[in-house]
């Protein structure tokens, strides 16, 4: 049996169990369990606060986890990031307040900085040998430049609406963040052998996620061309058409590529082109 730490609440939750469905993991989860067994996959899930995930990973009462890697990066414990699941994304910023004349980052010199994130912000001011007070409180640290408590503070940005509301304005970024999966450093044979079959769907999930399948029909003598911009996962496939000089061509095309590809398509007198997207991908 592998055990797995996620968020029990807050912005990670809901992505992390729907990662597991997506992945034939089915849980029976009242939510507000600490832990349950899933049904048809050798997993347990424990329901975390997300600052004690490493902790718990590294100690082996968990033996893989979903966090932030803000919040990896924040705890430095020796564990493994195994992969970027590419949800949960923000950044770890320094704002001040929008009236404040800003240049550089030597700006910063002298101030009082609310942060939870003291061990990240701390590094990056030694890295910019910025002699600053890190201030650092448990929870809404956008409000300390408002109420006095500090001049500036380092957060985690999505929107920027929360700032803006605020009246701050973001000046750096320390840290470009998503969710990530970590794993202790130690897992036994067996457990490791799970691992592995997690991981080969969560790679099915987020392969086919990139990537669309495509149908359209063409003329014979465009094939070639259709070909070098589809090379699909082995090649394309190719059916006759009823109608003479004509092919269905069937394949993949990476979500990045997608209207680029679809523009020269049409150039090559691709008609019906039709996209579907893909539930799980195994390459
Ligand atoms: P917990 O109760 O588990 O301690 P929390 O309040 O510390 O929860 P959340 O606000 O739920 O944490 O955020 C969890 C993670 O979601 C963050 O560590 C971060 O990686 C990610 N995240 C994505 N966008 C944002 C955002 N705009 N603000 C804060 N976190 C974000
Ligand atoms: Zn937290």
């Amino acid at each position: 049996m592998l055990k797995i730490a996620i968020q029990k609440s807050g912005r990670l939750y809901e992505d992390s169990v729907k990662l597991l469905k997506e992945c034939g993991i089915e849980l029976n989860n009242g939510n507000k369990q600490l832990k349950t067994v899933a049904f048809n996959f050798p997993l347990e899930v424990y329901f975390l606060r997300d600052d004690d995930i490493p902790q718990y990973v590294y100690d082996g009462v968990a033996d893989i986890g979903i966090v932030g890697e803000n919040v990896l990066l924040e705890k430095n414990k020796d564990i493994e990031l195994l992969y970027r699941l590419g949800f949960g994304r923000c950044r770890l910023s320094i704002a001040v307040p929008k009236a404040m004349k800003y240049d550089s980052v030597n700006d910063l010199k002298g101030l009082k900085i609310a942060t939870t994130y003291s061990g990240m912000l701390q590094q990056y001011l030694a890295e910019k040998k910025v002699d600053a007070e890190i201030h650092e409180i448990s929870g809404s640290v956008e409000i300390a430049p408002g109420i006095g408590l500090a001049d500036a503070i380092c957060d985690l940005v999505s929107s920027g609406s929360t700032l803006f509301t605020n009246g701050l304005k973001e000046v750096e970024t320390i840290l470009q963040s998503e969710a990530v999966l970590v794993t202790n450093k130690k897992l036994p044979e067996e457990k490791k052998t799970i691992l592995q079959k997690l991981l080969l769907r969560i790679n099915a999930v987020k392969t086919a996620k990139n990537n669309k399948y495509i149908l359209l029909n063409a003329p014979n003598h465009q094939l070639g061309n259709i070909f070098k911009l589809l090379p699909g996962m082995k090649s394309p496939t190719v059916v006759n058409l009823a109608e003479e000089g004509w092919s269905s061509v069937q394949s993949v095309v990476n979500e990045n590529d997608f209207w680029d590809v679809i523009e020269k398509l049409k150039q090559f007198e691709a008609e019906g082109i039709i996209v579907i997207p893909i539930e799980k991908m195994i390459v």
